[in-house]
């Protein structure tokens, strides 16, 4: 069976070309700057790079060229050859709770979603219309990044805001990185060959989320109504208190838009350290005792520390503490900091073992009252393998 998982943002697309006998990554690849000028796909496949600009007016045409690529390319015989197209979606608001068939329905309910993910939900649109077009008897899987949140209950979701809000306009928790964080607790069932943990799986990106699991299901989760709350991130602020929006507004002469869009864009690392958004040049920065640095990395490890301690009390304790995405997955000193800060808690590392990136790897010591793991996320084939999945159904 081959399924391709698909990422389609407004202006560009991401694919991932599965064989499921042995989740084997066939091809790889991106189209960007669909619909802008300058616009070029890479299709990676086979050990080898293929790189071209070319027109690429709108999705469609991206899709289009894509197949016509991977057959000529000698990656697949034929179109047949695809058994399912699994897409990625950001928000299934509270109608998902896992993944679905795609339909006309589904399609309507994503573009009915757009005011909870305004900017991805009509992309994702986008892309399935493009495939739909192609390949019109294929299958087709949306694979949400909230839906792993839906067993969250009211007391985790609900604000303490009027409830009003919540009951005209579901205003609450959604949370995202669902499909990451749910890849985490599966691969952690399967390594440690149970169901009945606690883990907290701490995904540190650009984009950052902390999730308590307990049973393989979601309670509660760092990001909210949309992915600006929770932990500091790159350029997002995490949580802060909502007044400082008016009050910059009006010392700004800024709209509340321009203003959030500085605590999405302009803020976390990029904010506090007035030089990058990159964890790697943070870290430099501290070796150099650059202090702007030094006070990023610092409240950077300081919200994800809360969380995670927040989260032990929630879970009653914690069997599991993983790491994972592009900090959590390749730097061993945050980790370290990070665990330093749980030694209260009886977290402990394996100085050496923490020595690893990007493979999974247990990295407690022999000391620790909970386990530590550094897992490698994998949305493409959690995408590839829930297609697969509803496609046997
Ligand atoms: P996203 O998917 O949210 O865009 P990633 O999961 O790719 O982000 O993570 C990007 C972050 O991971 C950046 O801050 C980057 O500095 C960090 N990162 C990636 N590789 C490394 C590395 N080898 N060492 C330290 N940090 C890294």
């Amino acid at each position: 069976m081959k399924i391709m998982s698909i990422n389609a943002g407004s202006s560009s697309l991401k694919f991932s070309l599965f064989d499921m006998t042995n989740e084997e990554v066939l091809a790889s690849g991106l189209f960007e700057r669909i619909g802008i000028e300058g616009s070029c796909y890479t299709i990676k496949y086979n050990g080898e790079k293929l790189k071209q600009e070319i027109e690429l007016p709108d999705h469609s045409v991206a899709v289009s060229i894509l197949l016509e690529k991977l057959v000529e390319l000698g990656i697949i015989a034929s179109l047949e050859e695809i058994d399912g197209v699994g897409h990625r979606v950001v928000s299934g608001g509270d109608l998902y709770k896992e993944s679905v068939l795609i339909n006309d329905k589904v399609i309507q309910d994503l573009i009915d979603l757009k005011d909870y993910a305004p900017l991805h939900n009509p992309a994702h649109v986008l892309g399935i219309n493009a495939f739909k077009e192609v390949l019109p008897n294929t299958p087709m899987i949306a694979v949400f990044d909230t839906a792993f949140h839906q067993t969250m209950d009211e007391v985790s979701y609900l604000y303490p805001v009027p409830y009003s809000w919540y009951q005209d306009y579901k205003v609450r928790k959604y949370g995202a990185h669902g499909t990451s964080h749910r890849y985490i607790a599966s691969t952690i069932e399967k390594e440690l060959g149970r169901k009945d943990l606690r883990i907290i799986s701490c995904h540190l990106g650009n984009g950052g989320s902390i999730t308590a699991i307990k049973d393989g299901k979601s309670v509660d989760t760092s990001m909210g109504f949309t992915p600006l709350a929770g932990i500091m991130m790159g350029t997002r602020s995490g949580d802060i208190d909502a007044s400082i929006i008016p009050f910059i507004m009006e010392k700004e002469g800024k709209n509340a838009s321009e203003v959030i869009d500085d605590l999405n864009k302009k803020s976390g690392f990029l904010g506090l350290s007035q030089l990058s958004s990159d964890s790697r040049d943070i870290e430099k920065g501290v070796l150099e005792g650059n202090k702007n640095c030094i006070l990023a990395e610092q409240k950077y490890i300081r919200t994800v520390v809360n969380y995670i301690a927040n989260y032990y009390v929630l879970l009653g304790g914690c069997d599991v503490l993983v790491f994972t995405a592009g900090i959590g997955e390749n730097s061993s000193s945050t980790r370290l900091k990070i665990v330093e800060k749980l030694a209260c808690l009886g977290f402990d590392l394996d100085v050496e073992a923490n020595q690893v990136r990007g493979e999974l790897r247990k990295i407690s010591s022999k000391n620790s009252k909970s386990l530590i793991y550094v897992v490698p996320t994998d949305e493409e084939l959690m995408i590839a393998r829930d297609t697969l999945e509803i496609i046997n159904r």
